[in-house]
Formats: structure tokens, sequence, C-alpha cells
């Protein structure tokens, strides 16, 4: 298996494959580009179906990381790491501190964050071996997990999506739908009933969508509903990939605004989304709320300097990208990637043109 042939890689700096026979840890960490600063991204477990399933996700993944970090100006390069294995079965201390020890023999080129297999106590565990692991309170006190800042951002750039939809700032009465009711999806969905959103949600745990019926007002459908629904606004905070070919066909709403990362099961969506008068708000942009509140965790900064960074970058990364696509016709997800690369790539800044 090559991987510099691989179909997602993408001239990484870095892939190192990691395996520690004692623990049974098999593992893999793609630093994909460092010209911004030093690789953060989340470390991931998942019970791949074959190591090339992993390369895939690894080198996907950092890749993202770099265009989501230079999209919020961040001084932060992208990576990711993968564990292989089904984290219920195969999660032990040992592998975790073993994991920790192939982060730290990095030197600080990659720094990891929670992800999905991963959570808060996982990472304590990494960081007794490794100084290079962020987004999680090491202290009672501090701030940690990084989902309210993520789904602030969402809120600030769903705002942003309807002022250039629909004109308006004013949420009161606006219909919107919330796919996945979760960390970011329900601390969502009450900052939009806040402001007096009429809510629609679903999620595949019963309890959460109930919670948002009782503490929120929000009206509960299926989850095969929610894309179909006669709103103005849906929000993905679910998983990835889940606005399809199919949802285009179904879909009412004029914005498309959530935290889910890879929200378009491919590219042309975007323009497809475009030709249907659907406002996609690229999705490495308004979820980078998180990203944006784990670099000021880490230079010890207070959530005051990371809540000013948020508003800012996302407003006005949205508003470029969103006015660049009116006048240029192109997708709002091909020019999402442009203004990325052109903070990060200092050979393509010079081949964009500026619309
Ligand atoms: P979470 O696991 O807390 O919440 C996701 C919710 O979606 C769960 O309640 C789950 O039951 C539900 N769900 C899954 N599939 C569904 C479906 N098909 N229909 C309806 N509901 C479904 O995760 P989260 O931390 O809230 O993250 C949500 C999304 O945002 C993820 O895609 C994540 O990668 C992305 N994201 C999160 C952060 C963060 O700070 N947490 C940052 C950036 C991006």
């Amino acid at each position: 298996m090559s991987v510099f042939e691989h179909r997602s890689f993408d001239a990484h700096e870095h892939v190192a494959f990691c395996h520690d026979k004692k623990s049974g840890l098999k593992a893999i960490i793609a630093i994909h580009n460092s010209h911004l600063g030093n690789a953060l991204g989340g470390c991931r477990m998942f019970d791949y179906r074959c190591d090339d399933e992993a390369i895939n996700d690894v080198l996907r993944l950092s890749r993202g990381m770099t265009y989501k970090s230079a999209a919020a100006n961040l001084p932060l390069g992208g990576g990711k790491s993968v564990i292989l294995g089904n984290p219920r079965h195969y999660k032990t201390e040992e592998l975790l501190r073993a994991m920790g020890r192939f982060i730290d023999s990095l030197g600080g080129r990659y720094v990891a964050a929670e992800d999905s297999g991963i959570n808060e106590a996982d990472m304590r565990i990494m960081g007794q071996e490794t100084a290079h692991v962020a987004g999680f309170s090491a202290q009672a006190g501090e701030r940690g997990d990084p989902s309210p800042a993520t789904a602030y951002g969402v809120f600030i750039g769903l705002k942003i999506a309807v002022e250039q939809r629909y004109k308006t700032t004013d949420l009161k009465g606006m219909r919107v739908a919330v796919q996945g009711v979760g960390n970011v999806g329900y601390r969502l969905a009450e900052m939009l009933a806040r402001e007096g959103a009429e809510l629609w949600v679903s999620d595949l745990y019963k309890e959460n969508a109930e919670r948002a019926a009782k503490e929120l007002g929000a009206h509960v459908v299926d989850p095969d509903q929610i894309f179909s629904l006669p709103v103005e606004v849906i929000a993905p905070c679910a998983l990835g990939s889940t606005v399809d070919d199919i949802v285009l066909s179904q879909l009412q709403a004029g914005v498309i605004a959530g935290s889910a990362n890879n929200q378009l099961a491919h590219d042309d969506l975007g323009a497809a989304l475009k030709a249907r008068d659907v406002l996609y708000t690229p999705d490495y942009v308004i979820n980078s709320g998180g990203i944006i509140d784990v670099y000021y965790q880490r230079q010890g900064l207070p959530y005051a300097r990371a809540h000013k960074h948020i508003t800012q970058t996302i407003t006005e990364t949205l508003q470029e990208i969103f006015q660049r696509s009116a006048s240029t016709g192109e997708a709002t997800n091909v020019i999402a990637d442009k203004v990325a690369r052109r903070r990060f790539d200092p050979d393509f800044s010079s081949v964009d043109c500026v619309a």
C-alpha cells in the first residue's frame, strides 16, 4: 500500500505509523501542512474496517485541519491522528500512554485534542506522557470542552448567512431545523430559542430530542424528515456527509449552517446548492469556534479573547466568502478553499484572483 500515491495524499509533510507491541496500539499521525505553525488536530479512535480506511481518514482529516485553522486566522498547521480499534473494547490506559509517547516523539510538531472515541479523561492519560495535548481541563476550574465555543461560532455564522440570504438579522419567528442536538446542536438550539426562532429537532437518541422539546419548546421530528421540512434554515450538527443528492432534491430551506464536519457528501454539491439558491455556509469556517478556543486555552488566555476572535473571524471570513460567491457565481465551498489556501500556501496567493 502506497501513501504517496494514495487518493487522499495531498503533499502531506509527515505521516507516522505507530505500533506498540505491549499495549497493542496501532495508530497513524498525519501532519498535512505546518506553514502557519505546529499542527493541531483531534485524535480519533475508531474501529476501521481496514488499514486503508484509517489512512484515508487521517490524510483527509489532517488536510481539513490545515484549511480550518487557516480560515480561522490561527497560527496553526493541520494535523490529525487515528487509533485503530473499537474504543469500547481496546482502549486501555497502557494504550493511551503509548499514544502519548508517540505524540511526544514528534516534539510538538503535532498537538492532539479530543475527537470521536477519545474523551477528556483519555486526553488526561495521554497528557501524563506528553505536554503536546490540548482541549481538556487539566485542573478543576479550567474550561476544557470547546463545544460551547463551537456552538457560539455556529450561531454567529448562521446569523451572517441569514442576513445574506433573507436580508434580516432578526431570528424571531425564523424556522430552523437542527439535526443532532448533542454537545453543539443543543447549545445552538438554546441560543436560537433565546432569539425567538421556531425550532424543529431530530436526534438518534430520543432523550436528546425530547430534552429540546421540553426545555426549548422544539418540535421533534424523525431523523429522516429533518431535511425536507418547510423551514428557512437547516443546521446539520450530527455527523458528516448528511447533505447528499437525495437531500438536495428534498430541501426547502434557503440556508444550511451547522457544526458538522464534511457536511457535503461530495464537493459538487456546493455548486448544485447554489444553483438551487441555497446558501451553504462552509462547514470548516462556521465550526471553527472550537479550535479557536483550544488555541487560546493552550496560550493560557481567557475565554473573552477567544470569543472576540471567533466573532470577528467567522463574521469577516463568511462575509468575504458570500460576497465573492455572489459576484463570481462560484460555490461557497470552492471560495472557502481559496480563501483558506491563500492564507497557508504562499505560492497560491499570486494565482488566486480576489473578486
Ligand atoms: P455529539 O456526539 O455530542 O452530538 C451529535 C448528536 O447527533 C448526537 O446526539 C447523535 O445522537 C446525533 N446524531 C447522529 N446521527 C444523527 C442523525 N443521522 N440524525 C439525527 N441525529 C443524529 O457531537 P458534537 O460534539 O455535538 O458534534 C456535532 C458535530 O459537530 C460533529 O460532526 C462534530 O464533528 C462537529 N464538530 C464539533 C465540534 C465540537 O467542539 N464539539 C467542533 C467542530 C465540529
